[in-house]
């Protein structure tokens, strides 16, 4: 099965598959110390930050859930905002913290997050603490404008915390020039590695807002992951074949250059946009805010979405995001996210071209 347009796991490189086949090595000893340095380097590399990128076990879901526990305490106010289904879902995780006091910011499916309406809101919540905001929403393809949300809630003193899941070595991420607190992202997508761990950046201003006595959590404390990082360490035993699949895609994708990689993503989203289109098919972002590492796709009124999927799956061997919850037959979703080029998308295309044809109309 090709897993090149998948959202996530994508497929990965050979070297890195064969990185992560690795027999195990002692996760005490100095040849992890010296992997989860290395890791640690050029994760900072990617996220073009000075602050921790510290790894914590699990997937990026954990990493979300890790910031709000980490972060924010009983009797805190945190603005939660969604634009799609990971948005939902951070504000479910913030929500189950009970003693917190969830406002949230949400958007209709497709539209982005516009900055004069963020300042609004937050003038209506000045107490809160800090505010949840997806980069790129997968269930949708919209990236938000990360940069000028991220100085609106700067403007208001509070934390900026970003998922950046779908967008971490995707598109650019600048966690220190916008001034991002907390930042989290997952192996398994733009890092083109096997699901497993996730990353979290910490600025010094978040840590000067943290208590341990209140952020309470064990396999989620941050601040144990960083002190154990400065020995070379991970608190409990790390998913190692994970980090060796990592440290090589990391290296690969240093090697390439992050803005060529950047580039790339962008001209992959471009052709395949080009060629929906000239499929009939149209774009279910709006316009000014498409993702360059997830294309949602809005099917033509006489074609089944969910069938078109099955038919790539089943006769062209193409893995893809259907859409979330009432979108299911109505769009399907291409995720360009590692290791894809231009020709990958032309495959797909040819594919889908093949599909549309053969499915009969409603
Ligand atoms: C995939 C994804 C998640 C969830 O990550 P998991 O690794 O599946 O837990 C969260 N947010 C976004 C934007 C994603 O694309």
């Amino acid at each position: 099965m090709n897993l090149k347009f998948l959202p996530g796991p994508v497929e990965l490189p050979p070297e890195v598959l064969a990185a992560a086949g690795r027999p195990m090595i002692d996760h005490r000893g100095p040849e992890f110390a010296e992997l989860v340095r290395r890791v640690a380097d050029r994760g900072q590399k990617v996220y073009q930050t000075k602050n921790d990128v510290l790894p914590l076990t699990g997937s990026g879901t954990t990493g979300m859930e890790a910031s709000v526990l980490n972060f924010f305490y009983p009797g805190d106010k945190i603005v939660a905002t969604s634009i799609g289904y990971f948005g939902d879902r951070w504000i479910e995780i913030a929500e189950r913290r009970k003693a917190i006091n969830v406002v949230c910011f949400v958007k209709p499916w497709g539209k982005d997050i516009n900055p004069e309406e963020l300042d609004g809101f937050l003038r209506r919540h000045s107490d809160a603490k800090g505010v949840l905001i997806t980069h790129n929403e997968t269930s949708t393809g919209v990236t938000n404008d990360l940069r000028e949300l991220a100085r609106v809630v700067r403007r208001h003193n509070m934390l900026v915390v970003v998922d950046a899941v779908s967008s971490m070595s995707a598109v650019p991420v600048l966690t220190d020039e916008w001034d991002l607190d907390i930042v989290v992202s997952a192996t398994q997508k733009g890092f083109m590695s096997p699901p497993g761990l996730a990353m979290v950046s910490v600025s010094e201003r978040a840590w000067r807002s943290y208590d341990s006595e209140k952020a309470g959590s064990y396999c989620l404390d941050l601040a144990m992951v960083k002190e154990f990082l400065t020995k070379g360490q991970t608190p409990s035993t790390p998913p190692l074949s994970v980090f060796f699949a990592l440290d090589k895609a990391l290296e690969m994708i240093l090697q390439e250059g992050l803005q060529k990689v950047f580039l790339r993503h962008a001209k992959v989203a471009e052709r395949l946009r080009r060629g929906v289109v000239s499929l009939g098919c149209s774009l279910f972002a709006s316009p000014h805010c498409l993702s360059d590492a997830v294309t949602t796709v809005t099917m033509p009124k006489t074609l089944d979405a969910a069938v078109i999927k099955k038919l790539l799956r089943e006769e062209h061997g193409f893995a893809i995001g259907g859409g979330m919850k009432e979108f299911s037959h109505k769009i399907i979703r291409l995720g360009h996210l590692g290791d894809v080029d231009e020709e990958n998308a032309d495959q797909v295309l040819a594919a889908l071209k093949e599909c549309i044809k053969k499915e009969p109309c409603l």
